[in-house]
């Protein structure tokens, strides 16, 4: 079907914008001097289109989400369907409505092992919250009220709210809110061209492994509840540990009893070449959170995955769960993601990314290893990052600071058509998972291109 091409005042959006709408995570005196946000108007497969009629190349799906690219009208159909029979109805105080029910069997399947329940929140978010909340209400069932600390990585990233900012590891945003909230122990992060530059990578995961180890022997593993991680970092710079970092940490919290949990908002559904992020590393996490490629981003959902043994616990005991939300199951969001789950299947979006598109990314990243400003580039499956230095060979930065390089290679990305984001010196790509190896091709000539462009500007930069 296509769609008919509506025309936007841009202008007259631009100054609404100014006027009335903060936009998320922004640096609203920057927006305002630019003269407010870039409106996005439409989107087809892998481009965007903004009001200007630039088509721009979505190397970020979004935000890591939009995993079956856009214009899926099917996905809209189930919308639509599902909003005339049903639009709404809660999952508190006994009900239910089909999709939500329907989705969770579908999610256990694609979970597997002990995995088999989920409780359904709108946002990655909130599904850590939910962790964080049954974390610890599981801990006081169990008669281990104590158990209260979770163990978390600096530079992680686990939402916006309250409990998403605390377990998450970015000063940044602890500084707004006087957070975290007590009981949250942050460690190193496996960040081995950051943090382990020139060491051996198994050396190094078992470095980083051990620093959760000491914390947790510091704090008395008998006061820990949980350990979250992120199986790859995303918004922290698309770091990748090592293969052996996972199996230790698992083991060490299999050693002292804790939860392990999963952070898989951006790993699931597909990113890294399996259904989830845990799956490619081999461990089994007691709870996962999942948001994003549920849905490919069409309407908000997430989910929060969680095993046998804490659902036995909640069963056992009895006693309500006071937690939840009025979108918990939303009917119509449900119907989207497992429509959208139908589209992952059918079309083998995860064996692709896995087999094919993804290998093909790590290729075709890795042609810019020549290129005098980058220091390294990595991916899995599809997602990716380029570490931009001022001497090839090394990680120095220029002006041997962070974050000089990487907003001016990530704008000029834009400007040459692609949306990329740059994650300090780190330029970072997420596409739809439906993406062309001629996309891929495009997406990094796109890439050079820019570096390009961004090396006299960052070689005549002066310290202040
Ligand atoms: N966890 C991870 C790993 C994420 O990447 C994100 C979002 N980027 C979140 C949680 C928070 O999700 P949301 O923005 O939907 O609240």
């Amino acid at each position: 079907m296509t769609v008919p091409i509506r025309n936007h005042d841009i202008a007259e959006l631009r100054r609404l914008d100014l006027a009335h709408h903060l936009p998320a995570q922004a640096d609203h005196r920057l927006i305002a001097s630019l003269g407010g946000s870039r409106i996005i108007t439409r989107a087809e497969g892998s481009t965007i289109f903004d009001g200007e009629g630039n088509a721009i190349l979505d190397g970020m799906a979004g935000l890591w989400c939009v995993n079956v690219g856009y214009g899926r009208e099917e996905l809209a159909k189930a919308a639509y369907d599902q909003m005339l029979e049903l639009p709404y109805y809660n999952t508190f105080f006994r009900t239910a409505t089909p999709p939500p029910v329907k989705l969770a069997a579908r999610i256990a399947s694609k979970m597997g092992g002990h995995l088999s329940h989920v409780f359904f929140n709108s946002s990655g978010s909130e599904a850590v919250d939910t962790v964080f909340r049954l974390a610890r209400h599981y801990w006081k069932l169990k008669g281990q009220p104590q158990r209260r600390i979770f163990i978390s990585r600096w530079n992680a990233y686990h939402g916006s709210t309250v409990a998403g900012v605390s377990l998450g590891g970015m000063k940044a945003m602890h500084a707004q809110g006087d957070l975290p909230v007590p009981g949250v122990e942050h460690v190193m992060q496996p960040y081995l061209f950051g943090e382990g530059f020139g060491e051996d990578p198994d050396a190094f995961a078992a470095r980083a492994a051990q620093a959760i180890e000491d914390r947790i022997l510091e704090v008395g593993p008998e006061n820990v509840a949980a350990f979250i991680g992120e199986p790859v970092q995303g918004a922290g710079g698309v770091i990748i540990p090592p293969e052996g970092y996972w199996p230790r940490v698992e083991a060490i919290c299999r050693k002292y009893g804790i939860l392990l949990v999963c952070d898989e908002v951006i790993c699931g559904f597909g990113r890294l070449g399996q259904w989830f992020g845990h799956h490619h590393y081999g461990v089994k996490p007691d709870m996962i959170s999942m948001a994003k490629g549920l849905s490919s981003g069409y309407l908000p959902i997430s989910a929060t995955g969680v095993a046998d043994h804490i659902v036995a616990e909640l069963r056992e005991k009895g006693g309500d769960f006071v937690h939840g939300y009025t979108y918990s199951g939303h009917p119509t969001a449900a119907a989207v993601a497992l429509a959208n789950l139908d589209i992952i299947e059918r079309e083998g979006l995860v064996e692709r990314t896995r087999e094919d598109t993804g290998p093909y990314l790590a290729r075709a990243l890795a042609t810019l290893n020549d290129h005098p400003l980058v220091g390294e580039t990595r991916s899995l499956g599809l997602i990716g990052a380029v570490e931009i230095v001022r001497e090839p060979g090394t990680n120095k930065r220029f002006l041997d600071k962070e974050g000089e390089a990487g907003p001016v290679v990530r704008d000029l990305c834009i400007r040459n058509g692609l949306m990329v984001r740059g994650i300090r010196d780190t330029i970072v790509c997420c596409p739809p998972l439906i993406i062309t190896h001629a996309e891929i091709d495009r997406l990094v000539s796109i890439i050079r291109r820019s570096l390009d462009e961004a090396e006299p500007i960052l070689r005549a930069l002066k310290p202040e």
